[in-house]
């Protein structure tokens, strides 16, 4: 009789950043998040955390806010949202607001009319229900939220934890070597099992900054960097 073997689990990746390395120090996660608190005070806001400290913070105008900085620069997201939310702050309120005048008071982000219909088609399901829904299948259940707007939300409006991946986040976490993925989805999977819970939120409020003036997608300010000892600068080719 042929002996049947149990399969065995497939080797755990050993990541860049578990492996010591030339002139870099072990890589600390919390010692990482001390550093970009300092690297990124003073640097613009990412558009719901600055939402969020104007007083934007419930988590209906946090997905409402989120729903616009899809595919939108936050230097537009933030005064649209001000706009849009001195007109209508509930959702009973902006379910009464026509289509056209809120296509109108979104104009400058990214995709006003179809981004128009989803906030009136959002606004009319949670005013129905009672309030905006608190998971992450509630909220994708939502006309126009995907996981990103959902992560914001649960993270930012409702305090829960919750990662929101987008570019920055999956490219520093990979330039780390902290993760090695291939996409945003998979990055988020890896964080959610790596990360200390405690970051889950944060990670996305300093990496946006960071990401877009210190580790850029081209060129990374590498020489000036605060975690230059800590970074392993996985796939990172050139830098300033
Ligand atoms: S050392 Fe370079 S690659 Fe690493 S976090 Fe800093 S800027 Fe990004």
């Amino acid at each position: 009789m042929p002996r049947i073997q149990a399969a065995r689990p497939a080797p755990r990746l050993v990541l860049p950043a578990e492996l010591p390395a030339p002139d870099k120090d072990p890589f600390d996660i919390d010692q990482v998040f001390r550093l970009l608190r300092g690297a990124t005070a003073g640097l613009p806001q990412a558009a719901m955390f600055a939402l969020r400290d104007r007083g934007f913070a419930s988590p209906f105008e946090q997905l409402v806010a989120a729903l616009i900085s899809a595919r939108t620069r936050d230097e537009t997201t933030i005064p649209v949202c001000l706009r849009l939310f001195a007109r209508a702050r509930t959702p009973e309120a902006m379910a009464q607001v026509p289509e056209a005048e809120l296509a109108g008071l979104l104009q400058g982000a990214t995709f006003p009319e179809p981004k128009a219909r989803d906030i009136l088609a959002l606004s009319r399901s949670i005013a129905a229900a009672g309030a905006v829904p608190d998971t992450m299948a509630g909220l994708q259940a939502l006309r126009g939220v995907g996981p990103k707007i959902a992560a914001l939300t649960l993270g930012v409006g409702f305090g829960q934890a919750a990662i929101s991946v987008d570019i920055h986040v999956h490219r520093i976490a990979n330039r780390w070597g902290y993760v090695a993925t291939s996409t945003p989805e998979r990055t988020m999977q890896a964080l959610l099992a790596r990360l200390p819970e405690r970051y889950w939120v944060e990670i996305n409020e300093r990496l946006v900054p960071f990401g877009k003036f210190v580790c850029t997608g081209d060129r990374p300010r590498c020489s000036g960097c605060a975690l230059l000892r800590q970074c392993r600068q996985v796939g990172v080719t050139g830098h300033r």
